[in-house]
């Protein structure tokens, strides 16, 4: 009688663990904890007007569990109450030239492969649509944004009189926009119900078959391999690698048509078409969950070690009162400064986004500066939260007159 007990009470823990912890991208009920980080701020791009403001942004917890069976992260603790995008969220990145040229390229490139001609593109989640007028303009095309955060009338473009901008969450209320061309780029791991949210872009296509679904998202994979952990923050709920993104689709009713990876290897793209019988094509692109339980185990193993080092260098640049700089106030900034717990280390972030100036970083409080800044500061290191706008950076420094060390993470 007691051992009977004592094996009803285990299969009760049993069951409320694996109901804490089912993977929202396939349903598996057991996912494998194997990164936190406490009590980091639930957003990481809603500007604050006020120090105070921004150090008492609510926190939360990144507790990320992998699922062995598709091969998914999401972080176990997200509460998708959090999940507010409203026009206060500063995430445009089209004032770096970097930027720009890679949105340039993959715009023609996907005008040209999909005759995107006087065609009608809807884009989920389209920030304050930059990519979606780019692709106006450049196909004389017509366009439809969804995005709660989307200020109508803030990118200036030939092409806004045949773009229309909806200022809320995309849901299957949206089906009657549906045209021959989606794109969905920096959205879906910032969603948690992921198979659902697939789910509901198939079902709004129904039966128009030559529809063209292309997503862009942070490949997990490097994250993984160089323990990035600046790119592992509250707002990104969910962590994909080729493979697992291309199971979902194909879990989803689509065929994957391509898959690859841009931007200095850090973007994942998926291009899809939306199928009645479930497709059997793998790309070749697609790592096995074996894999990617690889680069899991790697980076447990390695990912204290780079803490570390990123904590001494900061407290030995205070011991040295050395000015320390961080360039580009946005997600990675903030994961960078509240996983290492070492925010007093620098006194301002850096950002050449304009609506950012003045304004204060949640969870962080510090004071996001115009670059211009940096000539009167005359910083000792400045530290690039992304090493791909290294050459652009060393060059507005040097045109400013500013002589200080360039680090990037
Ligand atoms: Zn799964």
């Amino acid at each position: 009688m007691v051992q009977n007990l004592i094996s009803f009470s285990n299969q009760l823990k049993t069951k409320k663990m694996a109901i804490e912890h089912t993977c929202p991208n396939c349903g598996h009920h057991e996912l494998s904890i194997f990164y936190e980080v406490r009590n980091v701020p639930v957003h990481s791009c809603l500007m604050m007007s006020s120090k105070e403001e921004a150090l008492n942004f609510p926190c939360g917890d990144v507790v990320l569990g992998f699922c062995n069976r598709c091969g998914f992260i999401t972080n176990t603790q997200f509460d998708p109450k959090w999940s507010s995008y409203a026009p206060n969220y500063e995430d445009q990145q089209s004032f770096s030239p970097t930027f720009n040229k890679f949105a340039l390229k993959l715009a023609n490139n996907l005008v040209d492969k999909y005759d995107l001609h006087n065609k009608d593109i809807v884009e989920i989640g389209c920030s304050k649509g930059d990519f979606l007028l780019l692709l106006c303009e450049l196909g004389n095309n017509r366009g439809v944004g969804i995005d709660p955060s989307v200020v109508p009338g803030r990118v200036s473009s030939e092409a806004a009189g045949r773009v229309k901008f909806i200022q809320e969450y995309y849901s299957e209320a949206h089906a009657q926009f549906v045209g021959d061309f989606i794109c969905c780029r920096h959205t879906l791991e910032h969603i948690q119900p992921t198979s659902q949210f697939i789910k509901t872009v198939r079902q709004s296509i129904g039966d128009r078959l030559n529809t063209t679904v292309v997503f862009e998202i942070p490949d997990n994979t490097r994250v993984l391999q160089e323990q990035a952990f600046e790119d592992i923050y509250y707002e990104h709920c969910s962590y994909f690698s080729p493979g697992t993104l291309a199971r979902l689709f194909r879990n989803s009713g689509f065929e994957v048509t391509d898959l690859y990876r841009d931007y200095g290897e850090q973007y994942l793209l998926i291009e899809a078409k939306p199928v009645n019988t479930p497709s059997q094509t793998i790309h070749p692109f697609e790592e096995s969950v074996a894999e990617v339980a690889q680069d899991v185990k790697l980076f447990a193993e390695k990912i204290e070690q780079k803490l570390q080092y990123w904590k001494n260098y900061l407290q030995e640049a205070q011991v040295r009162q050395e000015k320390v700089v961080v360039w580009g106030s946005g997600s990675k900034c903030v994961a960078f400064l509240t996983t290492l717990n070492t925010i007093d280390t620098i006194e301002y972030a850096v950002d050449i986004n304009p609506h950012r100036h003045g304004k204060f970083i949640p969870g962080v409080g510090k004071e996001i500066m115009a670059p211009e800044f940096l000539k009167t500061y005359q910083p000792d290191k400045v530290i690039v939260m992304n090493a791909i706008y290294c050459d652009e950076i060393g060059q507005m420094l040097k045109d400013m007159g500013v002589s200080t060390e360039v680090v990037a993470l």
